[in-house]
């Protein structure tokens, strides 16, 4: 029963330092949040000792009498939380995370080779939907993503100009490429999805639907953006971006004549995952229930409320936003305009205490130099932000900009002579002093 901070005071205090790191710092990444006590006390439980390999009531060890009721409880809220008819639908709570959980349901779906497209990572997809690099000098390409490994993978991409997934050049490329699965969902995109669009692509193409909703999961749960689970097959989400709970991932699924439950339900185990974190599953139980809330709602509200504000802001002060502006919970910012590259955005801001990271926008040439940022609005949500607050963020990051060209002149375009001037500088250390005196005004949940 010996406390961390007396049992190994070195790890104590490396938590310790990141509290404050996160205490003090505006937190933009738009797939982050401040998760609660409560699932922080869910995660530090008894339930971190349990093996329970299997499904409740089906298990490959004893003692599971308590840990089935928990993993019931959370498949219960799960689909409480996205208004599912348990007759319909079914949901596997036990991938460890969003890109297990994808890998899950391309392995009980798909054979090996099959084909899948999902929208190209610079566009804004993730990893898990495919993504191969390519040598010009050796005129070849590289699977980077395991998709693309062991799946043939085809990515659509959003138009250049517009910023907008380009849905009919998605529609003439499947019509050729023929794919067994069309992924929906991204990463980086400010904008909701057209899911009637994939859904007639689909239906022409005889290919399934499956919608990863992970960084929407807590929008779509509060009907702040549109539902997906009338028109795809399958929908997977992470549980710790705008849902708000701890690091882990789920799957839904249609029960019909396809058998999709057991084909999932056998590739999360034992096709792919060993016991299930059943401290990760109570952790996600008990943010269900708060998602099931009014306040919830309020929250979600919020989010996009305040990824507006920003977005506007900037653009009043002469910024220019991928298509024009967001309706969910983040902002990718085009500083090419400006002449500044992500990598030197993100490291400026990192110095002032402001975090967030390095984007490819639409219309970039190379994915090695992002030309822009991606901000998030879920995390400072949390923290009780409103519009007025993210306008003073945007004046913040406006003054980043600022003093990133003043140093550019200096630097030249390297980017390791740009960050050796950040260290010691006054105009970055000033601001850093004014961003971590607003950031500490404001409440910090979970600890
Ligand atoms: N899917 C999407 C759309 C994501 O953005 C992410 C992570 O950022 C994942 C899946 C993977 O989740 P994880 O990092 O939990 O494996």
């Amino acid at each position: 029963l010996v406390p961390l901070k007396d049992h190994d005071p070195e790890l104590f205090d490396l938590i310790e330092q990141e509290k404050s790191r996160q205490w003090r710092s505006l937190e933009l990444i738009a797939s982050e949040n401040f998760t609660s006590r409560a699932v922080i006390e869910c995660l530090g439980s008894a339930l971190t000792n349990k093996y329970a390999e299997g499904l409740p009531h089906a298990r490959y060890y004893g003692g599971n009498e308590v840990v089935d009721q928990i993993e019931e409880l959370c498949q219960k809220r799960a689909l409480q939380a996205y208004g599912l008819d348990p007759e319909k639908w079914g949901v596997n709570v036990q991938p460890y995370s969003g890109s297990p959980a994808n890998f899950a349901v391309y392995t009980g779906l798909l054979k090996p080779h099959d084909r899948i497209m999902g929208l190209d990572l610079p566009s804004g997809g993730h990893l898990t939907h495919g993504f191969y690099t390519y040598s010009k000098k050796e005129n070849t390409r590289k699977a980077v993503s395991a998709t693309s490994v062991y799946f043939e993978s085809l990515p659509y991409r959003v138009h250049p100009e517009t910023g907008y997934i380009d849905y009919d050049q998605l529609e003439r490329d499947a019509s050729l490429f023929k794919p067994a699965m069309i992924v929906a969902g991204f990463s980086a995109y400010p904008r909701d999805l057209d899911y009637e669009r994939f859904r007639q692509i689909c239906d022409a193409n005889g290919a399934l639907l499956m919608m990863d909703m992970a960084h929407i999961s807590g929008l779509i749960a509060a009907g702040e953006l549109k539902s997906p689970f009338d028109l795809c097959d399958v929908v997977t989400t992470t549980t710790h971006k705008s849902l708000r709970g701890p690091r882990a991932g789920m799957i839904f699924f249609r029960k019909d004549e396809r058998g999709f439950e057991g084909k999932i339900n056998q590739a999360v185990f034992p096709a792919l995952q060993g016991g299930p974190h059943e401290h990760q599953i109570a952790g996600v139980a008990t943010q269900l229930k708060e998602v099931l809330t009014p306040e919830f709602k309020v929250y979600a509200q919020q989010v996009k409320k305040n990824a507006q504000a920003l977005a506007n802001k900037l653009t009043s002060l002469g910024y220019s936003m991928a298509s024009g502006g967001t309706e969910n919970h983040l902002v990718l910012w085009d500083l090419k305009p400006q002449g500044l590259t992500g990598s030197k955005f993100e490291k400026i801001c990192d110095a002032a205490c402001i975090t967030l990271n390095k984007n490819c926008v639409p219309g970039d040439r190379s994915a090695v130099t992002p030309g822009g940022v991606r901000i998030g609005a879920p995390a400072l949500t949390t923290r009780k932000m409103v519009e007025a607050d993210f306008e003073q963020i945007a004046m913040f990051l406006d003054e980043c900009a600022k003093i990133a060209l003043k140093l550019q002149e200096k630097s030249g375009p390297k980017l390791k002579d740009f960050v050796a001037l950040l260290d010691g500088n006054e105009e970055v250390a000033a601001l850093k002093k004014k961003v971590n005196d607003f950031a500490t005004s404001f409440p910090m949940p979970g600890f």
